[in-house]
């Protein structure tokens, strides 16, 4: 299955790839992990793309469109994967049409402005393998530390508040126009993920079952 998830910045996709990775045996692509990943490790990539990154705006194309070129040549997306954050605008879906691959589906995860707001203020991540956590809706069994890796849980600084009010501003100018792009390639699915995460997964699987 090749799908990409689609979504405002704090959605549920991290959470729901997660989920339909497990399920399928396909890796999920996150740009965002990839770009905070070079951040880390001090990479020139890193360096360009951190201004972008932590005032809330979009890395430029030719940046992303070079890293998923890359990425999507590795063994382990032969029999499929899970693009999550990818694409963000329509350079970047063109750009992914001209590498000749199928995509299956696009999945959208609609939820309100507000109920994203609410949700970023108390999302925390591992800092060293990027899972996702919340204060309230997913916490980790030891406070303040990841399940799987024992990394410290922290705040993107690109979780303020301010910032997330940027990037959603950002999404609906950009990103919000790759629905009717996918639409009319008969790609898109649509869910509501406003509830708990577990009728969102449900409504996702749903979604999912004539593609697997
Ligand atoms: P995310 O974790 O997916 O919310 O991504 C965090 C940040 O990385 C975004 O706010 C952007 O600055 C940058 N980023 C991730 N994916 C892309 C993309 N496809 N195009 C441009 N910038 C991106």
């Amino acid at each position: 299955m090749k799908l990409i998830l689609l979504g405002a910045p704090g959605a549920g996709k991290g959470t729901q790839a997660e989920i339909i990775c497990q399920k399928n045996h396909i890796p999920t692509i996150s740009t965002g992990n990839i770009l905070r990943e070079a951040l880390k490790s001090g990479t020139e990539m890193g360096l360009k793309a951190k201004t972008f990154m932590e005032s809330g705006q979009l890395v430029p194309d030719e940046i992303l469109i070079g890293i998923i070129k890359d990425r999507l040549q590795e063994d382990d997306c032969k029999n499929g994967f899970i693009l999550d954050g990818f694409p963000r605008t329509i350079p970047q879906a063109e750009a992914l049409d001209g590498m000749g691959i199928k995509i299956d589906a696009v999945l959208d995860i609609e939820v309100p402005d507000e109920e994203i707001v609410a949700r970023m203020s108390g999302r925390r991540v591992c800092e060293s393998c990027g899972a996702s956590y919340h204060v309230l809706y997913k916490q980790p069994k030891e406070d303040g530390k990841c399940d799987s890796c024992a990394g410290a849980l922290v705040q993107r600084k690109d979780d303020h508040p301010d910032t997330v009010k940027e990037r959603l501003a950002v999404y609906h100018t950009q990103t919000e126009p790759l629905k009717e792009y996918y639409s009319k390639q008969g790609k898109l699915l649509v869910v509501h993920g406003q509830d708990a995460v577990e009728a969102t997964t449900k409504l996702v699987l749903e979604a999912l079952e004539d593609l697997t």
